[in-house]
C-alpha cells in the first residue's frame, strides 16, 4: 500500500506538501477515495482543470470533500429529476398492471397451517385442502370472479363458490360468516368470509376446493401453476400473470 502510494508522483507530492501525522494517513486515503468517486461530478459541475488539483486539495481537508459532496448532491438532484420521469413511466406501467389484476392469483389467508391434503382419505375423496386458521380470520378470494353460491351448503357449512372467468371454480367452506352474496363480483384478494367450523368440520379451518370443468382437482399444483404456493405460503403476482398470459 505504502509502496504503491509513493510510486505515484502526484500523491507523493501531496503528502510532502501536507505533512501527515500517522492519524491522518488513514484519513488521506479515505478522502482520496471519496474525491475519487466525486471527480467525475466535479469535472462536470465545477469544471476543474485536472485531477492533480483535486488530489492536492483533497489533502487539505474536508472542504474539497464538501465540494465533492455538493457536486454529488447536485448530480443526484438531477438523477432524482430523471427518476421522477421514470416514476411517471412506472405509474403508467402500474395502470396497465392494474388492468392485468384480473389475472392475479393470491393466497386465501394471511396466516394458516396446511393441515389436510387433497386426495382419498378414509375411502372417500377429500376434494379440497384444509387450512387451519384462527376462528374469524378473514379469508380472501384467490382469484377474481363471480359469486355463484353463498350460504349454508350441507357438509360444507357456510360456503362461498366463486366462478372465475376461465370457468374454474373455487369453493370456500366451513365459514363462520360469509361476507358476499350470490351475484357479487369479487376481486382477487377481496375478503369474502371468515374462517369457522360450520358443517362437517372438526376444528376451525378453511376448506378450499378448486373445480375444473365441474370436477374437483388438487388445488396445490393448480395454484402453484398460477404463482401461489400453498405449502410455502408464497404468492407471486408476476408468476401468476406469467402463467395466465
Ligand atoms: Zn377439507
Amino acid at each position: 500500500m505504502r509502496q504503491r502510494l509513493s510510486s505515484e508522483p502526484d500523491r507523493y507530492r501531496g503528502r510532502r506538501r501536507v505533512p501527515t501525522p500517522p492519524r491522518s494517513r488513514y484519513a488521506v486515503a479515505v478522502t482520496s477515495a471519496f474525491v475519487g468517486a466525486g471527480v467525475v461530478a466535479l469535472g462536470a459541475a465545477a469544471n476543474l482543470p485536472d485531477q492533480k488539483q483535486v488530489d492536492v486539495q483533497s489533502l487539505k481537508g474536508l472542504g474539497t470533500v464538501q465540494a465533492a459532496d455538493d457536486a454529488l448532491a447536485e448530480r443526484e438532484a438531477g438523477q432524482a429529476a430523471s427518476r421522477s420521469d421514470s416514476r411517471d413511466a412506472a405509474a403508467k406501467t402500474k395502470v396497465s398492471a392494474a388492468d392485468a389484476t384480473a389475472d392475479v392469483w393470491l393466497l386465501p389467508l394471511e396466516e394458516f397451517e396446511f393441515t389436510g391434503p387433497y386426495g382419498v382419505r378414509w375411502g372417500k375423496l377429500h376434494a379440497g385442502i384444509d387450512l387451519a386458521a384462527h376462528e374469524g380470520l378473514p379469508y380472501k378470494a384467490v382469484h377474481a370472479g363471480k359469486v355463484i353460491q353463498a350460504g349454508y351448503y350441507g357438509g360444507y357449512g357456510y360456503a362461498v363458490t366463486i366462478q372465475h372467468d376461465d370457468g374454474t371454480e373455487a369453493i370456500y367452506a366451513h365459514s363462520r360468516r360469509l361476507l358476499v352474496k350470490k351475484g357479487d363480483v369479487v376481486k382477487a384478494g377481496q375478503v369474502i368470509g371468515q374462517v369457522g367450523n360450520s358443517g362437517a368440520s372438526y376444528g376451525t379451518h378453511l376448506h378450499l376446493e378448486i373445480h375444473v370443468d365441474g370436477k374437483p382437482t388438487d388445488p396445490i399444483p393448480f395454484l402453484r401453476q398460477r404463482g401461489v404456493d400453498i405449502k410455502l405460503q408464497v404468492e407471486s403476482v408476476y408468476a401468476g400473470m406469467a402463467a395466465a398470459s
